[in-house]
């Protein structure tokens, strides 16, 4: 049975990568027909970050990510938040201490950052590993007297892993194959401090074991870190049932150097967040993918490809196929690119998807928002029209604004070009057409373009682009016959009829 967990730290709103790598699990846990669980790691409270957790909940939520078990929903393992399991980790340190894999440390602060600067003045890294513990204040240089007699006196302590010297340690990594690092270059983590409160390292592990998890997709971030992890198993005897580990490529800045972080996305105008968070401290905004108008499914399939790819250039992925065709083995090792114009592009696709009622309920919103009354099949017939247009829901308004109110100005661009002399005329005429001949496409089409304009051997270009300014305001917008077909005879008439009055006749010669 396939167990996974999606663990995060609350201090602070869910980076896109870390919602890619809940993402990743989701996909594995349905895929194998397994189980997706959410634990908080909240030891470090010196980090934590309220409503960082409801953030998450949130977050994952939008996105159509599901747990079957967590710290929102419970479940035969729990608690899920760690701060809630801290009786439980105190035994394992005891554990590791009595087996001589852990000591005790003592050494202050003070003493530690004297040691920094002691190797910085030598231009070398203090590290505390088996080439200094000798040297420092702990249970492996003090006597046990000594030792009994700090802690009896309330002296405060961390208990540090103690790495082996000199052994190679092998991670198997399912996307990176096996890598190995020798433990002289690892230095001894703190496992459990004085306060009772494991660290991540001891957590996680213990949680990991007791949660029955079999496999540990997680950022590369932390693949340094799992050499200590190997050896935790290790130390505990619990090798035979060790989950199997992946470490997911790197997001990258849009230029590809460096990490992806929130300070790229203020500066190049995209979400890094899936949500808006507002700091509670600073009470900044940094924004998200939903209050920017992303469709939930679109930034799935986005991120699902940041990092991964099906093996073939199938692109447009639901959440179901995603869960079809994912495999660890197209996750690829180098750092995934983000790319703005990609986001976008997804962004498109997806909302062309929605139907056109979808799209008529944001729109019907905009229209409300303004007091306008509109019907709702004439709403949905221009969402019908312009979807093609739109990427965000944002833009709707504004692409849309002329099918329910009339124009007040006109493009003085467009007049210019477009608005010849003997306009005044030609739009009479346009008037005229609209008044006498059966208000249908065909029959204003073959009136309009074929008798008037061609058969008259006019601009044709001229001609509609200045009906269109009179119609619209601006040069743009869908076809115009069918537009006018929306607007009714009536509006029309109107519009064409106060640019006439609005804009006027030119001189000839311009
Ligand atoms: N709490 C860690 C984080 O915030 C979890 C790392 C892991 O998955 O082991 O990313």
């Amino acid at each position: 049975m396939v167990r996974v967990r999606f663990a995060p730290s609350p201090t602070g709103p869910l980076h896109i990568g870390g919602v890619r790598t809940a993402l990743y699990n989701y996909l594995f846990a349905r895929q194998n027909g397994g189980k997706m669980i959410l634990r908080i790691e909240d030891t470090d409270q010196t980090r934590f970050v309220p409503g960082a957790e409801q953030y998450i909940i949130e977050a994952l939520d939008w996105l159509g990510i599901q747990f079957d078990e967590g710290v929102h929903i419970g479940g035969p393992y729990g608690p899920y938040r760690q701060s809630d399991r801290k009786p439980l980790y105190r035994q394992y340190a005891e554990q590791l201490l009595a087996d001589g894999w852990a000591y005790y440390a003592f050494d202050r602060p003070e003493a530690l950052e004297a040691k920094r600067k002691e190797y910085e003045a030598e231009k070398k890294t203090f590290q505390y590993d088996c080439t200094t513990r000798q040297g420092m204040e702990n249970s492996l240089s003090l006597s046990t007297e000594e030792v009994q007699r700090r802690i009896e006196s309330g002296e405060p302590y961390v208990v540090r892993f103690k790495f082996p010297e000199n052994i190679d340690i092998t991670v198997h990594d399912l996307i990176r194959g096996g890598v190995t690092m020798n433990s002289r270059l690892l230095d001894d983590k703190v496992l459990f401090k004085s306060d009772g409160m494991p660290t991540y390292h001891l957590a996680n592990i213990v949680d990991d074991h007791l949660m029955e998890i079999t496999h540990v997709i997680r950022g590369e971030e932390w693949l340094p870190s799992a050499p200590l992890h190997v050896m935790l198993y290790k130390a505990f005897g619990w090798e035979s049932t060790m989950p199997q580990f992946a470490h997911l490529p790197l997001l990258l800045k849009p230029e590809g150097n460096g990490k992806l972080s929130k300070r790229d996305g203020d500066r190049l105008g995209f979400p890094v967040f899936p949500l808006d968070w507002h700091d509670p401290k600073s009470g900044e905004l940094s924004s998200g993918y939903r209050e920017k108008g992303y469709l939930p499914q679109a930034v799935v399939n986005m991120l699902a490809l940041l990092g991964w790819n099906p093996g073939t250039e199938q692109e447009i992925m639901s959440m179901d196929e995603l869960i079809k065709l994912f495999n660890v083995e197209h996750i690829s090792k180098s750092g995934a690119k983000f790319n703005v114009e990609k986001a976008k592009w997804f962004q498109h696709e997806y909302f062309q998807m929605l139907s056109d009622e979808q799209v008529a309920e944001y729109l019907q919103k905009e229209v409300g928002a303004r007091g306008i009354t509109a019907s709702h099949d004439y709403v949905v017939k221009v969402a019908a029209l312009m979807k093609e247009r739109i990427t965000f829901p944002s833009e709707l308004w504004d692409t849309c604004c002329y099918f329910f109110v009339a124009p007040t100005e006109y493009d003085p661009a467009a007049i210019k070009k477009r608005w010849k002399a003997g306009m005044t005329t030609h739009m009479a005429k346009v008037i005229e057409i609209l008044n006498t001949v059966p208000f249908e496409y065909d029959t204003i089409h073959q009136a309009l373009l074929e008798d008037y304009i061609k058969g008259n051997e006019l601009n044709m270009g001229s001609v509609m682009n200045s009906l269109r300014l009179a119609v619209v305001g601006k040069t743009v917008g869908p076809d115009m016959l069918t537009l006018v077909m929306m607007l009714g005879k009536e509006e029309t008439i109107r519009r064409v009829q106060r640019a006439i009055d609005t804009i006027g006749e030119v001189e000839s010669q311009s």
